[in-house]
């Protein structure tokens, strides 16, 4: 050993190897998915936390104000933070970059978690371990909040190929990545023709948004004079929810530039060719923004805690879990917040998946744990969901969409009650962005 030691040294570096050894001789540490890493910090327990959006960001800050000795990690695949809400005004200009992507160390550090860049690739429930494509990670709870999948398979099955193609050339933007990038330079470069969209089937991301997205491209259209038009594809029977408002946002001011298609189920799609085949007819397109039907981020069918359909047995595409305390049927270790959540009720299946929705959950599942920890009972919590959409770019007008929710005393069933505003005004976009920025002030810190 001393031999090869002194050998394997050049003699110049000999002082600077006696004072710091291990700079000289240690080989990088290079870690492997296997490695541990994240050694635990204190005496508290430590949170994992898969998915750093609107739900897992929400639930990383209250854990740690709740909790002051607990360990909250925050595992995300994204440098920042990119904001559903706001993004289709962002695509047109009503807002710019910094309003909808922003910085994800500052509340990380303001809040006193861990953030973490990693792809989450797995789950060792039984050893209570997520991997991650840095190596695996310890916890004593763990909170999925990865939002959705875009269901490619739905149309494609195994045609990887369609797959990319359509993904490349006809992105929808549903998801916080690059695609928001390419579908804003889509809309900008848009010079005419008939531009397609599909809606996917419900339960699905924000279900007035895509209305929204046709109301504000249908607006640039308008006011840039591009000799072009909107298709919208829609799997449901009538335009909803905020039907009325939609309906006359449509009509009045956009008749010669969006056509709705209602139960236009899509059947076939060859987006090599730009043509789909759906339920109400067949459509060739010059451009498209193609929507497949969502389900919940791959994390919570490699954790294998898909719901699966007493009658047919067939996989329910979002997470199986209790309807009152968000955690996994199967294991209560484990908890579920925003978009990825499954059936809550038979009266109106799944809480409408927004960003609301996810922020409130958040809080709710951060309380539950807090509780649990604390060995005090647990007290089931409902929230509620509040939607602006602006239909009119000038002068900007907006419409909305508010639910609430109670627990029916006879059936014990959660119960929805929804109220739409459809007359279209200025003030409700004042309420959105009085709405925008307190919940970005919750959770980012700003
Ligand atoms: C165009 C549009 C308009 C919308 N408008 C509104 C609105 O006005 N109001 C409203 O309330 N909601 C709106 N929404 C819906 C809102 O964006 C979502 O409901 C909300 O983001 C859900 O939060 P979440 O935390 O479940 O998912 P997300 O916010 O999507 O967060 C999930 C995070 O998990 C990360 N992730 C996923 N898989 C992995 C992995 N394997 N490893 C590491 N990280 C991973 C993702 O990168 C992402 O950052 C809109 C959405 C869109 C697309």
């Amino acid at each position: 050993m001393q031999r090869r030691h002194f050998l394997t040294r050049p003699p110049v570096m000999a002082a600077a190897a006696i004072a710091a050894p291990s700079l000289a001789l240690a080989a990088p540490a290079i870690l492997t998915p296997q490695s541990r890493i994240l050694p635990r910090q204190g005496k508290g327990p430590r949170i994992v936390i898969c998915g750093g959006g609107w739900g897992g960001m929400t639930a990383a800050r209250y854990l740690r104000e709740l909790m002051p000795t607990s360990e909250v990690v925050l595992l995300e695949r994204n440098a920042t933070f990119w904001s559903g809400p706001m993004s289709n005004k962002w695509l047109i200009d009503i807002v710019n970059t910094d309003f909808v992507n922003r910085d994800m160390l500052h509340p990380a550090n303001k809040y006193g978690y861990t953030l973490l860049q990693t792809e989450v690739t797995g789950f060792e429930r039984d050893q209570k371990l997520v991997r991650t494509s840095h190596g695996l990670i310890e916890y004593d709870f763990l909170i999925l909040s990865g939002g959705i999948r875009n269901d490619y398979e739905a149309w494609f099955g195994n045609d990887q190929r369609a797959i990319e193609y359509t993904r490349t050339h006809f992105p929808n933007a549903y998801i916080p990545n690059q695609e928001m990038l390419s579908l804003k330079s889509k809309v900008k470069n848009f010079k005419g023709g008939t531009l397609v969209m599909t809606l996917p089937p419900p339960p699905h991301r924000c279900p007035p948004s895509p209305y929204e997205r046709a109301c504000l491209i249908a607006w640039h259209i308008k006011k840039n004079k591009i000799p072009g038009k909107i298709l919208i594809l829609d799997p449901k029977p009538k335009i909803a929810p905020i039907s009325m408002g939609y309906q006359q946002a449509f009509e009045e001011l956009y008749p010669d530039i969006i056509t709705h298609v209602p139960n236009a189920r899509v059947q076939e799609v060859d987006p090599f060719n730009k043509k789909i085949k759906t339920a109400a007819g067949e459509f060739k397109f010059d451009d498209a923004i193609l929507m497949p039907p969502h389900q919940a981020a791959d994390m919570v069918w490699q954790a294998d805690l898909i719901g699966k359909d007493p009658a047919t047995g067939k996989p329910t595409g979002w997470a199986d879990m209790h309807n009152r305390l968000y955690h996994a049927k199967t294991d209560d270790r484990v908890y579920f917040v925003g978009d990825l959540m499954g059936a809550i009720s038979p009266q109106f299946g799944h809480y409408p998946k927004s960003g609301h929705v996810a922020n409130y959950i958040g809080k709710i599942v951060a309380k539950n744990i807090a509780q649990r920890v604390a060995g005090k009972e647990v007290t089931p919590l409902l929230p509620d969901n509040l939607c602006y959409m602006m239909v009119n770019g000038d002068p900007q007008e907006e419409i909305s969409v508010k639910f609430e929710y109670e627990v029916d005393a006879a059936s014990g069933n959660v119960i929805q009650h929804q109220i739409d505003m459809d007359v279209r005004t200025p003030d409700l976009v004042k309420e959105d962005f009085a709405w925008i920025n307190s919940k970005f002030s919750d959770f980012l810190g700003v």
